[in-house]
């Protein structure tokens, strides 16, 4: 760090979540560090594709959005977070867009596209690399403060202090301590780990590990809906180059068709991720599914049925990914399989985004009940943006008393 400050906010984790509560710790004018297991750029966010929903459509409301939430949870969120998470959705959208994201405009407004679960169109894109430029903007305007950097600390343990807490750090060349009137943990979901140890295929990042949550549970904190783990329906399947790739929904959005080995449409494509993943399985236990050439179980994603102009406009870093490893969407269909993908639970947060531990937020994926068993797309990144910039602001000002 430079000096050998004290500090206000330690930010645990570098991806949308960790960096919005940072820049807006920082804006509040807390002293501030981020904290992250490698660099700063290793994370999920980053690879986020989609895009993220906010209700600017003529037809649409916070309210309706925040129907579209509960019915898709089964009623499991908790809707006092759902209200907030959809009242302040265009607010976070204004305020990435003072930061510099450009989302893809048409007719003079956004372009929006209707995501699974959804029923109105919704979902803002960066192209399709939303995450990509939602975290680049974050990260540039947090760098252009005052606030430190401290790549290459994955934290290993917390305790509560004097006035504050303590946090244990491994890094490259050692262990480090460091203490901090709060914090805000950041540091997203778990999927890759369980994909690892369980054998199959996950969209995650390699830091999506999930000790921050247990080494959280271990100081205390509650959690929720821990076991609640979702399948992206429409993971790569094949060719070997995109197994594991996450095929954006968008495609779905942009009149992309799931067909089974008969070519017959089995469910509806835009519906909510379980009930859409539950039926990719179920088509492909009834015999009624495609092999991969590596023998992997599959369906068809009939991304024929996109438009060029969409497709160019809405999913141009998919078509060079899929061209690249020489298959053409818009003139064949595609294998796909659902994909572990997202840790629907977390850590137990209130309105500020502060744990059930004292002068401890949570945001981003770590955190539970935003979503509750089961997020529709498009929510996580306007999860990060809404709660990081709450738990940034209210850590930054629980310091100050
Ligand atoms: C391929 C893909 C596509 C997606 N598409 C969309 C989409 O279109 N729309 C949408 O809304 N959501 C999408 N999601 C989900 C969404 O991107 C993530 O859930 C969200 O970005 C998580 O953000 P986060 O900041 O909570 O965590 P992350 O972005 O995962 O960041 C976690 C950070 O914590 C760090 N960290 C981890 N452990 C430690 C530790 N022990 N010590 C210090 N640091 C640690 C990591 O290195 C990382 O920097 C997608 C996810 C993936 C993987």
């Amino acid at each position: 760090m430079r000096g050998s400050r004290q500090l206000d906010v330690l930010v645990i984790g570098s991806g949308a979540a960790g960096l919005a509560a940072a820049v807006s710790a920082s804006s509040a004018g807390a002293r501030v560090a981020i904290a992250t297991k490698t660099t700063l750029q290793a994370c999920n966010s980053a690879k986020a594709q989609g895009g993220i929903q906010a209700s600017f459509g003529e037809d649409d409301s916070p309210e309706i959005h925040a129907e579209d939430v509960m019915r898709s949870s089964h009623e499991t969120a908790d809707p006092k977070l759902v209200e907030i998470l959809t009242s302040e959705a265009r607010s976070a959208i204004h305020w990435l867009e003072e930061l510099g994201v450009e989302f893809t405009r048409s007719n003079g407004g956004f372009r929006l596209a209707r995501c699974g679960g959804a029923t109105r169109q919704r979902l803002l894109q960066v192209g399709d690399r939303t995450g990509h430029a939602i975290t680049k903007a974050l990260r540039e305007t947090y760098e252009a403060g005052s606030g430190d950097e401290l790549s290459h600390h994955k934290l290993l343990e917390l305790e509560s202090s004097d006035g504050g807490w303590s946090a244990a750090f491994l890094t490259r060349t050692g262990t480090a301590e460091i203490a901090a009137r709060t914090v805000a943990l950041a540091a997203g979901g778990r999927c890759f780990a369980v994909a690892e140890t369980q054998g199959e295929l996950s969209t995650n990042h390699p830091n999506a590990t999930g000790e921050v949550t247990r080494i959280a549970m271990n100081a205390g904190a509650e959690v929720r809906d821990l076991d609640a783990l979702q399948y992206h329906p429409n993971g790569g399947a094949w060719p070997s180059t995109m197994q594991g790739y996450s095929i954006p929904e968008t495609t779905r959005a942009y009149g992309a068709v799931l067909r089974n080995a008969d070519g017959e449409e089995f469910t509806d494509s835009l519906g909510p991720r379980d009930a859409v993943s539950a039926a990719i399985v179920a088509e492909v236990e009834k015999g009624k599914g495609v092999v991969t050439p590596d023998g992997r179980p599959a369906v068809w994603l009939d991304t024929t049925k996109i438009a060029p102009e969409d497709a160019a406009i809405s999913l141009p870093y998919m078509l060079r990914r899929y061209r690249g490893s020489g298959i053409d969407p818009l003139a064949e269909p595609i294998y796909t399989y659902p994909v572990l993908h997202y840790q629907n639970g977390g850590l137990v947060i209130d309105k500020h985004a502060e744990t059930t531990l004292e002068g401890v937020f949570a945001c981003g994926e770590i955190a539970g009940g935003t979503h509750g068993r089961n997020r529709m797309m498009g929510n996580s990144l306007l999860e990060c943006v809404v709660f990081g910039r709450r738990a940034g602001r209210a850590a930054a000002e629980r310091a100050r008393t």
